[in-house]
């Protein structure tokens, strides 16, 4: 039997059998992988704690015919804030969820593994509205999957607006005042500027950006919309995600 060892982030668990449970796994060799982990719920294996959604380590597999055996997870961060904070739990299942639909089964995707983690980290462990959070992840995913929405001239007639500017979901970039249409959503200067910074921030410094609460819900409305036009799907664990936050 092949063994397999790579890092990876559980995305998905569910118990199964008596003792057993599936988890699927967001990995850095193989991608998106479905595994089972065996007697993951006896204490004698010990799994059970490190077989939880979004437990991050290093994973030995096996492949027996193609099916994926868990042997052994180190674990390296189990970001234990997300279990005791439902809006946090939330967001990042959507994340997840967002990830999976953009990334598919079985494709190595490393920007996008790495995406994900950083910004499950980041809704852990830094102090930033869940919102923020969201609206970086998901205009880094669709610029991760090749749509870069155009922000410096106008995608129908291509000139450089003076006046104001609006958003286009469909065309995928800024429109000026005279190719706006019906649906077009009119963009603040602190709004395309903070579009822009967040398409264009190396890495480190991608949440580290100032915006007031209308900005942030104008962003937000913006690229949960763009997101969701470039994967041709809904989420459930958006509504949920905006319910509970809603409520919070
Ligand atoms: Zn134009």
């Amino acid at each position: 039997m092949e063994s397999i060892k790579t890092k990876g982030l559980i995305i998905k668990s569910s118990d199964y059998g008596e003792a057993n449970c599936m988890i699927t796994v967001f990995t850095e060799n193989m991608g998106i992988v479905s595994a089972g982990v065996y007697g993951a719920r006896s204490k004698k294996r010990g799994l059970g704690a490190s077989s939880r959604i979004f437990t991050f380590g290093e994973f030995l597999f096996k492949n027996s015919g193609g099916r994926l055996r868990v042997e052994e997870i180190a674990v390296r961060e189990g970001f234990f804030p997300l279990c005791e904070d439902i809006v946090k739990l939330s967001a990042a299942v959507y994340f997840a969820d967002l990830a999976y639909a953009a990334v598919g089964m079985h494709n190595k995707d490393n920007g996008v593994f790495r995406l994900l983690l950083n910004t499950i980290y980041a809704l852990c462990y830094n102090d930033i509205d869940s919102d923020v959070v969201k609206t970086v992840f998901e205009f880094r995913l669709a610029a991760e999957g090749g749509y870069l929405p155009v922000l410096d001239l106008c995608a129908a007639c291509e000139c450089e607006p003076q006046g104001e500017i609006y958003f286009d979901i469909e065309r995928g970039g800024i429109l000026c005042e005279s190719c706006r249409r019906p649906g077009s959503i009119k963009l603040t200067t602190a709004a395309h500027t903070a579009i822009k910074y967040i398409l264009s921030a190396e890495d480190k410094k991608i949440l580290s950006f100032k915006a007031d609460n209308n900005v942030i819900a104008l962003l937000a409305n913006i690229s949960e919309q763009y997101i969701s036009e470039h994967l041709d799907r809904k989420f459930k664990s958006l509504d949920y995600y905006k319910k509970i936050k809603g409520s919070n």
